[in-house]
């Protein structure tokens, strides 16, 4: 089975890297995919962004990481993916990714979301409050890996 597992990553948390690991576990190949999103300015370039993913990653031998345009489910299909991977934090993020896995199964039937439930440690991590906690010089090391923290002090400073 191949995964694809798509985001801003903006920047990537340990809330990614959790669905990441599981997620490599379950399939012979896992391929993040940074989606190029022209109604969202993004904090990092996707090659920042990329290239955060892929020290995180690097231990990994079945994932790749890609930066994608275009519609995901399109993508999917492009990279020849069984199954798309979304990862739900709570209740807050449900109706999103209904309203998100919905569409996409209503333009390629073939192609299934897969949801993987955050680890309860990780339930309230997302890239905003890294950046927020960033921009005020907090402490950023439950949130992100080290290289990722120094990217996103340096973002901030
Ligand atoms: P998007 O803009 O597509 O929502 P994100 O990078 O914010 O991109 O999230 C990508 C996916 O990772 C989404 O399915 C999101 O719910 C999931 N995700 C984000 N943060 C976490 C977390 N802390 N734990 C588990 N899943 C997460």
């Amino acid at each position: 089975m191949i995964a694809l597992y798509p985001g801003s990553f903006d920047p990537i948390t340990y809330g990614h890297i959790d669905i990441i690991l599981r997620a490599a576990k379950l399939c012979e190949k896992l391929i993040i995919v940074i989606m190029a999103n022209e109604e969202k300015d993004g904090t990092f370039t996707y090659q920042e962004r990329k290239k955060m993913i892929e020290s995180c990653v690097s231990s990994l031998e079945n994932v790749e990481v890609h930066i994608g345009t275009g519609l995901t489910i399109d993508y999917a299909e492009k990279v020849k993916a069984d199954v798309l991977i979304r990862g739900i934090r709570a209740v807050t993020d449900y109706e999103y990714e209904l309203q998100l896995a919905t569409t996409n199964m209503a333009l390629n039937g073939n192609i299934e979301t897969l949801f993987l439930m955050t680890k309860p440690e990780y339930s309230f991590l997302s890239s905003s409050t890294a950046k927020i906690i960033a921009k005020n010089g907090g402490d950023l090391s439950y949130f992100v890996p080290d290289n990722v923290a120094e990217k996103l002090h340096a973002k901030f400073r």
